[in-house]
């Protein structure tokens, strides 16, 4: 890609959130200090209609990254560490991140419960350290498989950490093409019941059929007697155009509120518009996003080149195209 193409892209994507944030500027209360953490200024995350709010009562539309599944030997575990948190935070103004924990395939949870399970203690435990939002992610395709054991180690992770505001519960990546109303409902059904019984308040993203991106489904039967639930939007750029922010624009007019945990860009070809594009969707609607992934691996998707350094301190150079996109759009985020 031409970085001075690209760079325009960057430019306009910024130029862009920039005019359509000015506009509320003034109603920006919050305070903010040096000693403050940026979750300490907006604490925890209500769902209030179809909006995410903070703690004043505003809508909010943050920005972060994702990790990459944190199955062992998969390549992506090596970032699983503090300095990458730090690093993303103070390089990338990144203001959320999100431990994905790989359940059923080889290497993962199921596999190998204590050294996976320590990955994301160890993302939480920096972004708390860092003052940033993390979401608690039960990777998976087929969650409605072990139900007992997603309900044991959100137990955990309630007890562990349903005190700090910083976490955000999401109980199913991506279901496959399966019954919202009659698989992925009653399992989240379960799993919120459980984290309920130990964590009354913080909010809890629901996956949705077809990869998260069905939420018309869950919008025609959302979850009911229980506060604090949003459900996922997944998009990569490359495949989910404007049908796909319609859908999700007559689920938001249903009345649910949406969490994009995940995202991707087309990364190596030459623009990608469809990102600006999506990524004004969520500024506008004031939904929050996570890019996909913080890895090396040769694909489209990973921020990083092969053999970049597994903790931080990336140069320009060690970024790939969709890393620099992905940076361009967290570090100029409205927050
Ligand atoms: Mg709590």
């Amino acid at each position: 890609m031409s970085i001075n193409i690209q760079k325009s892209v960057f430019l306009f994507i910024f130029i862009t959130l920039m005019s359509c944030t000015q506009d509320d500027s003034s109603d920006i209360t919050v305070n903010e200090t040096i000693d403050t953490t940026f979750v300490e200024k907006h604490g925890g995350l209500q769902v209030s209609g179809n909006q995410i709010i903070n703690k004043i009562g505003e809508p909010v539309s943050f920005a972060g990254n994702s990790f990459f599944w944190s199955n062992d030997n998969w390549g992506g575990e090596r970032f699983y560490n503090p300095e990458v948190v730090s690093w993303l935070k103070n390089d990338w103004n990144t203001k959320i991140v999100r431990a994905a924990m790989g359940v059923e395939d080889p290497g993962g949870y199921l596999d190998n419960k204590i050294p996976n399970k320590n990955r994301i203690k160890t993302i939480v435990d920096a972004a708390i350290e860092e003052g940033i939002y993390v979401i608690i992610d039960w990777h998976s395709h087929r969650a409605e498989d072990n139900p007992d054991e997603a309900v044991l180690f959100f137990e955990e992770m309630a007890t562990l950490y349903g005190e700090y505001n910083n976490i955000i519960y999401e109980i199913y990546n991506e279901p496959l093409d399966i019954s919202w109303s009659n698989t992925i409902k009653p399992y989240a059904i379960t799993v919120i019941s459980a984290i309920r019984s130990i964590d009354p308040d913080n909010l809890i993203v629901v996956g949705t059929p077809e990869w998260s991106q069905r939420v018309d489904l869950a919008a025609s039967d959302p979850i009911t007697g229980y506060s604090n639930i949003a459900y996922t939007l997944h998009f990569y750029t490359v495949y989910h155009h404007q049908w796909l922010r319609d859908r999700a624009d007559e689920a938001l007019n249903s009345g649910i509120a949406l969490f994009v945990t995940e995202w991707g860009s087309i990364g190596y070809s030459v623009v990608d518009s469809e990102a600006n594009k999506w990524m004004t969707w969520c500024h506008t609607n004031k939904i929050s996003h996570c890019n996909w992934a913080v890895n090396d691996k040769e694909e489209e998707w990973s921020i990083v080149v092969p053999g970049a350094s597994a903790t931080g301190n990336w140069t320009e150079n060690d970024l790939t195209d969709a890393g620099k996109l992905a940076k361009n759009i967290i570090l100029n985020w409205p927050h």
